[in-house]
Parts: structure tokens; C-alpha cells; sequence
């Protein structure tokens, strides 16, 4: 038996294991690789019942990291029907049976073949309900709640429980967690009222139906209202003809085209008239092929009543007065009255998750000390030579930050800073400044970077930089060798190495640094809550640097770092010419090729980015693939390179430097490049399908040109009409307006789900819009830290809703 602490470790690999499989099963659904994951995951197992039997998980947990996408996303499989079957036997009181370990892997399509055989489950000593009492107080708070499968309820089943576990969602809980992606308005509407390219639904009756026979079979049925005519319009659905004769009364939703004298509906849905249907606002789910949002939605629908029992109220009724009932809110965020009440329920879930997040991170923090940092202010030789070596002078904006970083790292408290400079504002000269004061010092100094191939460049820059003034720099990624980790690593111990770059691979426990005096974390954002710790808990109390393009609220900043001070690098590099950028449909695509073949003539480098396709990473590789072949073939005599997150670190390193050294004139990518890289003789950015990314990460991969004194382009393909933000990216590049414009464009229907800004613990909660909730959040953290007693119920719900463990190593 593994008792309701291992109900809580499979519940976060649960989530773990869909995270995973939404990044395309590349081992990085866990920052730190997911098969360390499985690790930390697999040790709590055994320990929690010591004579368990966890054989699949130990497989997959060591060959996980050497197999294909393909191999390992069957592996997630076995993975949740070991949760599935560990759960269920729980709940009867049984040990779960034992598997054989997985068979050998089958390249093909047998994938990590694991045959199941089940065998008699063991009878177990411990019956579930005289589970021994937590000796803690939030052990003793938690009710065990009993797994509610879903297969058993209504309109479920074991084939949709099955399609509902792909996409994460084992229990009832977990459906309440799957927010809309967006909401339709489903108010009937007037035929006469109808706007071209809006969204509407409207009643009336079948009068006429025909099949139009082109390329597609175009049905169309003729819909009369009060002498009115519409036409609703389907491609290759011929059964709706017969499903809705002439003569029914029906109800057909979807976008309105209005360009001819007779409006027309390009139908997502069609009801008889008078059966029960959605109507007012109705959520939209993400779907996949074989469950779509409308089976979703009745799902949702028929669980709704259970939202009070599974979100008990946490605030005190002093607390409460001007929030919605919690229940209520994940109620009517599936389901609004109106555009009014989803406001007022998102606000509440925005706050209780941001507060909880806040309470996760006081906790993890309360174990992090900051006093004793060593004074380091004896670089200033080291530091005065790399100024003069620098080929540029330095803006104020930068000048201004390193003095107060120096000013800190003076000090025996500590710093704690935060730079949030805009793409392209030189935050690694900052860093590299403080990094050279550190060593100057006699200290080490480390920086960590979210990605190996950003790792590189920082490396490959710092080397550059730092060799000349006699240092040592190294690097250490997941993916090297035993040997040569092992050398860096007593490089690191022995304190040969003064600087160190590297992922995540840097706070695992087999790194020991000789003398760490300066933390830096780049890109803060992409990291989580415990990637940010963990680097300050190495060597002893080392001062702590952490450089970010988002934009953030000040309250934020507190939300999510704790006590950082926060230093602005608003003031970009002199020089730089505006990036040129140009929306291009496909029919452009050919004056482009000969542009790109001007730009390479004259000796510059171009980025072509590839679009991230939702849920397919074979979609997503291919399309980059294919790109990257008719390139090849375009431009025979060109040196082109395809780059993705699959690769190796080692392969990728050969491309990211060949590209670097201008060895590859066209780089194809997906969007690893999207974080930091700094090529400055790239000169033109492609990103084909652009309407598929966010402003946010538009504007970030856009930053990847316009590096050095070179004029930049941005190309920005899409076949999307009209698209406000790709407009917005061709007028302005300045990321706080192009932040302020992003919350303009995502209006009520979009009201969740974009993530944009990367905070991986937050799934509802948009930080660039949502300050005041995040300073009423915080208002009321510090009353709950401060009174731990006096808040039981709201510690409680936080561990039900976050746990660390779940977003990082352990
Ligand atoms: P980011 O803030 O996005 O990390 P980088 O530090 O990568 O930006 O800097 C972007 C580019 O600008 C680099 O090529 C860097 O060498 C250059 N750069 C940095 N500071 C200056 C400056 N003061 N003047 C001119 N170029 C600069
Ligand atoms: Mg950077």
C-alpha cells in the first residue's frame, strides 16, 4: 500500500506525464529531463511501501532517456496504466499486480513492448481505511478522497476514459482543471443583425439543401427566418442533408461570412430546434481527433455539481466578502451566466492560484539563508579590461545596472537582483560584468540558461571573452558524456573552472562547486519555482542575479522571486536600424526566396522558424523537415542546416556553432531558437504560420535579428486574413507596447489559456495583466505566513493544488 502520500506521487506524475506528452515526449516535460523525474518519482515509490513492485517504472525510468519520441510516448502509456492500476487496487485495498519488466524495444511501432501480465494481486496487511494518521497537521487535514475514475460516469465508458486519460484527465478534478480555451456566444441572433466575420448562432427553418461538387462537396443548406434567408455551410458532411430535412426547425452556430447578398454560416454546429442545447456563453475545449468539445463539454457539464464538495471554500468570511464562492467560480468558468460572471470567476481562480504559488515559493524559500555572501569587490582590474576589449560602449541603462549589481555584490546580505531588459538590450555583457567581478574576487561564477542551446552561445561568448583576460570557462550539459562531465565537474570541485554555464544539469547534486560566489539565472521565466532556488542553496549563500525579458509587474516580481530588487535595462543600444518587418501570404513566398538570395549574396545569415503544431510533434518535426528539403532544393548551392529540439546536444552544439561561425547561411528551426540566441550577422528572420505563435514569442524570435549594424528583416507567413497581432508586431517593436497590445487583442473570448508569458506553475493566472489580483494574493499570503494556524483550510487546498515536486526534481 502507498497510502495517500503516494496517491499524491502519482497524482504529479500524472501531470508530469502531460506535460510531456504535450512537448512532443523530448524528455523535457520536467525541467531537468523527465527521466530524473521518473527517478525522484520511483525513489518516493519504494519508499513508501518497501517491498512494492515498481519493475515498469524502473525500466522506463533508465532507457527513457535513450528512446525515440515514438518509443517513449508508448512508454507514458504503460506509464498511466500503472498509475491506473495502482490506483484502482488502492481503492480495493489490494497491492497492484505485478508487471513483467518491458521486453526489449521494438524500433518499429512496438515501442518500449511492454506485455502486461497480470498476475494475482498480493493480498496486502494494511486495509486503506487504517491508513496510520500523518503525524503532521496537513497530513491529518487531507480527506482522502477516493479516486473518482471517469470512466463510471455518465456518457463516459472505458473508450472515452481512455481518450479523456491522453489528454491528462483521469479524475473529476482534473476535469474542472481543463479551463475553455475559449467561449462561443450561442444568444440567437437576428439575421439582419449579422456582422461579417463574426461568430453567431441562429434559428430558423430548413427551407432547401444541395451538395456543390468541387475539390470538397460543399453542402449547403438554405435557413429561413421571418422571410429571411441564411445559408448554413458545411464541407463534405453530405449527412446533414439528410439529418436535417427541409422542413426542420434547427439552430446553426458558427462564423458569418457576409460578402454576397445572402449571408452565409460556416457551420460548427447544427441542433433541431427545441432539444436540449447549450445556449448564452458555451465553453470551447481544446479537442483532439477522436473527442471533440462538444463531447468534452457535456462531460463538464455532468459533473458541475460535484465543484462544491471538490473545492471546499478556504477563506475565512472576513477574507471572502467580494469574491465569488470558490465551487461557484470553477462552475462558471466552464459554464458562464455571462461575460460578466466568467470575469468575476476567472478573478478568483486567478487569485487563489497565484496565492497559492505564493505560499509554495515562501515555503520552498524559508529554507534558503541570505547573510554571510562573501564581499566580492576586488574584479574591478579584470572587469575595466573587458570594458576596453568591448567593441561597443556601453548604454547608461547598462552602466547604471552594473553599478548597482557591484553595489550588491559588496555586501555581505546577499544580492538578490532581477535585470529585465527587452530583447536585444545586452543583458549578457551585465552579466558577464558581475561575473568577472566575482572571479576577480576569487570566487567562482555560475550561469544557468533554460535551454543547452542557449547554454552554448553564453558559453561560446564567454570564452570568447573571458579567455583573453586568462580564465577558464566550461560547460556542462545534460547530454555529455560521462567522461567529459566528470572532467568539468572536477574542474568545477577542484576550482580550475572560474565560470560556469549550463542548463538545469547545473543544480543537480553531483555538481559541487569550489568556491560559487555569483549565481546568474537567464531567462529567468522558463525556469521553475525550484530551478530558481536551487542554484542559490549551492556553495555558500552565493549572490544571486537573474536576467528576464518578460515584463513584470512589481508586485509580481515579489509573487514570483521573493525579495528580489529589480533593476530595468530600458534603454536599447545605439545603432540599432528598426527590424523591417512584413506579413507575406503564400503567394509571396517567391519574392521572398529571391530576397533571402539577395541577403545570402551579400553574405548574411537567415533564421527560418517552423510553427509548433498543437499536440503533434511528428506534424511539427515534419513541417520543419520539409522545409528544410525544399530549401535544399531551391537553394542548391546553399548551406543549409535543420535544427530541433529532438536532436542531441552534441549535434545541436555542431549546428548552433557552424551557424555562428557563418559556416550555414540558412538555419531551419523549430522554435528553439526562440530564447536568447545571438547571431548578429543574421539578418532575416522567416517565421512560416506565424498566425500559430503568440506576440509575445513572436516578438522574442523577432529579436534574434537586428543584433549587429546590419539592416534586419522579419518575414511573418501566414494566410491568416487579418490578424491584429501580426500587425502589431509590423508597427512597433517595443516589447512593454507590444505586451500592452497583447492584452488589447485577447478580449473576453480569450480569455485563458495563451500562457504566454511561460511561468510553467501557472496555468490560468496572466502576469502582465493581472497585478492587482497578484497584490491582493499577496496581501493575503503574508497574513497566512505570518498566522499559519489561523488559515488551516488554505494551506490544505495549497498542497492539493501545487506541489513542487511536481514542476521539478526530486
Ligand atoms: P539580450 O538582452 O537579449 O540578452 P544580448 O545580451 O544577447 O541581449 O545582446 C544583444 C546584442 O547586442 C549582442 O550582439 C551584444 O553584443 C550587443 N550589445 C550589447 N550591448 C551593446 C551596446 N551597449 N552597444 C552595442 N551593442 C551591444
Ligand atoms: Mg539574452
Amino acid at each position: 500500500m502507498i497510502g495517500n502520500q503516494g496517491k499524491i506521487v502519482l497524482n504529479h506524475l500524472q501531470r508530469a506525464i502531460a506535460a510531456e506528452e504535450k512537448q512532443g515526449c523530448c524528455n523535457t516535460g520536467v525541467i531537468g529531463g523527465f527521466h530524473l523525474f521518473l527517478k525522484g518519482i520511483l525513489s518516493r515509490l519504494e519508499q513508501l511501501e518497501k517491498d512494492g513492485d515498481f519493475n515498469v517504472l524502473k525500466d522506463i525510468t533508465n532507457h527513457y532517456k535513450d528512446w525515440s519520441p515514438l518509443q517513449r510516448r508508448q512508454a507514458l502509456a504503460h506509464l498511466r496504466r500503472f498509475i491506473e492500476e495502482h490506483e484502482e487496487l488502492e481503492a480495493q485495498g489490494q497491492a497492484p499486480p505485478v508487471y513483467d519488466s518491458l521486453k526489449p524495444v521494438n524500433l518499429e511501432y512496438g515501442g518500449p513492448g511492454i506485455s502486461k501480465q497480470p498476475q494475482q494481486p498480493k493480498p496486502s496487511d494494511i486495509p486503506p481505511a487504517s491508513e496510520p494518521p500523518g503525524s503532521d497537521k496537513k497530513e491529518r487535514l487531507t480527506r482522502p478522497t477516493p479516486p473518482r475514475s471517469l470512466q463510471f460516469l455518465k456518457g463516459v465508458g472505458p473508450e472515452r476514459a481512455k481518450l479523456l486519460a491522453q489528454i491528462g484527465l483521469h479524475t473529476v478534478k482534473d476535469l474542472f482543471f481543463y479551463f475553455p480555451r475559449r467561449y462561443e456566444d450561442r444568444s440567437l441572433r437576428r439575421i439582419g443583425e449579422l456582422k461579417d466575420g463574426e461568430f453567431a448562432s441562429v434559428a430558423g427553418k430548413v427551407v432547401a439543401g444541395q451538395i456543390a461538387r468541387g475539390k470538397m462537396k460543399v453542402v449547403k443548406l438554405s435557413i429561413e427566418q421571418d422571410g429571411r434567408l441564411v445559408y448554413g455551410v458545411w464541407f463534405n458532411q453530405t449527412y446533414i442533408l439528410k439529418q436535417f430535412p427541409v422542413g426542420t426547425p434547427v439552430i446553426v452556430t458558427g462564423k458569418v461570412r457576409w460578402q454576397q447578398r445572402v449571408p452565409e454560416i460556416q457551420a460548427t454546429d447544427i441542433q433541431k430546434a427545441g432539444a436540449a442545447q447549450p445556449a448564452g456563453i458555451v465553453p470551447v475545449y481544446s479537442e483532439t481527433a477522436r473527442l471533440s468539445s462538444k463531447v468534452i463539454r457535456s462531460i463538464v457539464q455532468g459533473v458541475l455539481d460535484q465543484a462544491p464538495e471538490l473545492f471546499p471554500e478556504f477563506l475565512p468570511p472576513e477574507e471572502g466578502k467580494g469574491w465569488v464562492l470558490r465551487a461557484q467560480a470553477y462552475q462558471e468558468i466552464h459554464f458562464p451566466r455571462s461575460l460578466h460572471s466568467l470575469g468575476q470567476a476567472r478573478e478568483r481562480l486567478v487569485f487563489e492560484e497565484v496565492l497559492f504559488l505564493q505560499l509554495a515559493v515562501a515555503r520552498l524559500r524559508a529554507g534558503v539563508q541570505r547573510e554571510n555572501s562573501p564581499q566580492l569587490k576586488g574584479g574591478e582590474s579584470l572587469v575595466q579590461k573587458f570594458f576596453a576589449n568591448l567593441p561597443f560602449e556601453l548604454t547608461h541603462a547598462q552602466k547604471r545596472v552594473i553599478e548597482e549589481i557591484f553595489r550588491d555584490m559588496a555586501n555581505t546580505q546577499g544580492m538578490a537582483r532581477l535585470v529585465q531588459g527587452d530583447v536585444g538590450s545586452g543583458k549578457t555583457a551585465v552579466a558577464m560584468a558581475a561575473l568577472l567581478m566575482a572571479v576577480g574576487s576569487g570566487y567562482q561564477g555560475a550561469m544557468m540558461a533554460p535551454t543547452e542551446i542557449l547554454a552554448l552561445q553564453h558559453y561560446q561568448s564567454l570564452e570568447a571573452a573571458f579567455n583573453p583576460l586568462g580564465l577558464h570557462v566550461v560547460c556542462l550539459l545534460g547530454s555529455q558524456t560521462k567522461s567529459e562531465r566528470d572532467k568539468i565537474l572536477a574542474e568545477i570541485a577542484y576550482g580550475k573552472a572560474h565560470v560556469i554555464v549550463g542548463t538545469h544539469a547545473l543544480i543537480q547534486e553531483s555538481v559541487q562547486f569550489h568556491s560559487l560566489g555569483l549565481a546568474i539565472t537567464d531567462e529567468q521565466h522558463r525556469f521553475g519555482v525550484k530551478q530558481r532556488t536551487s542554484l542559490q542553496t549551492k556553495g555558500e549563500n552565493p549572490h544571486v542575479l537573474v536576467l528576464t525579458a518578460t515584463p513584470i509587474p512589481r508586485t509580481l516580481a515579489l509573487t514570483l522571486y521573493g525579495d528580489l530588487q529589480l533593476s530595468a535595462l530600458d534603454e536599447m543600444p545605439q545603432g540599432r536600424k528598426p527590424i523591417m518587418t512584413r506579413k507575406l501570404t503564400e503567394r509571396g513566398r517567391s519574392s521572398l526566396e529571391k530576397f533571402m538570395e539577395e541577403q545570402m549574396e551579400k553574405g548574411r545569415q537567415i533564421y527560418v522558424v517552423c510553427p509548433l503544431v498543437e499536440e503533434s510533434e511528428n506534424v511539427d518535426l515534419i513541417s520543419a523537415t520539409e522545409r528544410f528539403e525544399s530549401l535544399q532544393e531551391r537553394f542548391p548551392n546553399r548551406r543549409i542546416s535543420l535544427l530541433h529540439g529532438r536532436m542531441k546536444g552534441v549535434q545541436k552544439e555542431e549546428i548552433m556553432a557552424a551557424f555562428q561561425k557563418g559556416e550555414v547561411d540558412i538555419l531551419v528551426s523549430t522554435t528553439v531558437v526562440e530564447v536568447g540566441v545571438n547571431v548578429p550577422n543574421a539578418t532575416v528572420m522567416v517565421i512560416e504560420g506565424a498566425e500559430r505563435f503568440g506576440l509575445a514569442q513572436l516578438h522574442q524570435l523577432r529579436g534574434r535579428v537586428g543584433r549587429g549594424g546590419e539592416q534586419s528583416y522579419c518575414f511573418l507567413l501566414s494566410d491568416a486574413k487579418s490578424s491584429r497581432r501580426l500587425d502589431v508586431l509590423c508597427e512597433t517593436q517595443d516589447g512593454f507596447k507590444i505586451a500592452e497590445e497583447d492584452l488589447k487583442i485577447r478580449g473576453a473570448g480569450e480569455l485563458l489559456g495563451t500562457r504566454q508569458h511561460g511561468i510553467m506553475e501557472l496555468r490560468l493566472a496572466d502576469l502582465s495583466r493581472d497585478g492587482r489580483l497578484v497584490e491582493q494574493a499577496y496581501q493575503l499570503a503574508q497574513k497566512v505566513l505570518a498566522h499559519p494556524d489561523r488559515y488551516p483550510r488554505v494551506w490544505q487546498e495549497c498542497d492539493q493544488f501545487f506541489s513542487l515536486e511536481d514542476i521539478g526534481l526530486h
